[in-house]
């Protein structure tokens, strides 16, 4: 390529980015290039396909108890400042698999395998996971994955001639919202404002800690994917410890103002 030619290229290119910059409710830089709308749309035809190839419990005591954790939590999300818009209502379904996983999808979907029961043991250890995987819908993380993912995947000679990349054009990378793991500052941001989330809706932020610890007992030759493989569970451990005397009071005052959420197994 000439050079004058590429040097345009690295031009729009670098404006490109700067313009699709967002920043998460923690004050970091995001990359953002396609539209809540656009990644809402990927969610829900994501779960649409994730819903024909796993079967949903046939358990119905567990699905209403899975249903009834993450309505209390969906019920308080809008009283939070997000920056991406809360869906109006959630899907939430009970996943019959030994995978100790959950996760949440744009467009209000959530998923629970019924192999992260045994190790999610309480009603608030499973709020703390709902917690953290509405997290990383809410604070845009969806987003920024598919973001960087059209990046590298498109080349920067199509982001160069960037004028609104299609839902279509970024059919392929739909499954980046399940395969790729999250990073290691995703994964803070959604265990900090996931615990504060919890304690919001009336579930005891403590859990978060001690289902951190049963995840670490897990840990062995095979980590259950919900874990990654950073932060440490030390350092997770650590920063939640960190942020628990900020929770308990928020915790108090909801179960005071009668969020005080039973669900039963
Ligand atoms: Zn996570």
């Amino acid at each position: 390529m000439p050079l004058p030619q590429k040097r345009l290229l690295i031009v729009s290119t670098v404006a490109l980015l700067i313009a699709a910059c967002a920043t998460s409710p923690l004050g970091r830089r995001q990359l953002k290039i396609v539209s809540d709308s656009e990644v809402s749309q990927m969610g829900i035809q994501s779960f649409t396909e994730l819903k024909q190839k796993t079967p949903a419990t046939k358990d119905s005591a567990q699905a209403a108890y899975v249903q009834c954790v993450s309505s209390a939590i969906t019920r308080v999300i809008p009283s939070m400042n997000w920056h991406v818009p809360v869906p109006a209502s959630w899907e939430v379904v009970t996943f019959q698999s030994d995978d100790v996983n959950a996760f949440a999808l744009p467009g209000g979907k959530i998923g629970v395998y019924t192999g992260l029961l045994k190790v999610a043991t309480t009603q608030d250890q499973l709020a703390a996971v709902i917690g953290h995987e509405v997290t990383h819908v809410l604070a845009g993380h969806s987003a920024e994955r598919v973001s960087s993912n059209a990046v590298g995947s498109l080349g920067t000679a199509v982001a160069s001639a960037y004028t609104g990349i299609s839902t279509q054009a970024l059919s392929g990378v739909t499954q980046t919202l399940f395969l790729l793991p999250y990073s290691r500052s995703h994964e803070s941001e959604a265990d900090l404002l996931g615990m504060d989330l919890m304690s919001k809706a009336g579930f005891d932020p403590q859990a978060s800690i001690t289902l951190w610890q049963n995840m670490s007992k897990l840990g062995g030759q095979k980590p259950p994917q919900i874990m990654s493989t950073h932060p440490s569970n030390e350092t997770r451990i650590h920063d939640l410890t960190k942020r628990l005397p900020q929770d308990l009071p928020v915790y108090q005052q909801a179960r005071a103002a009668g969020l005080r959420p039973s669900c039963g197994r």
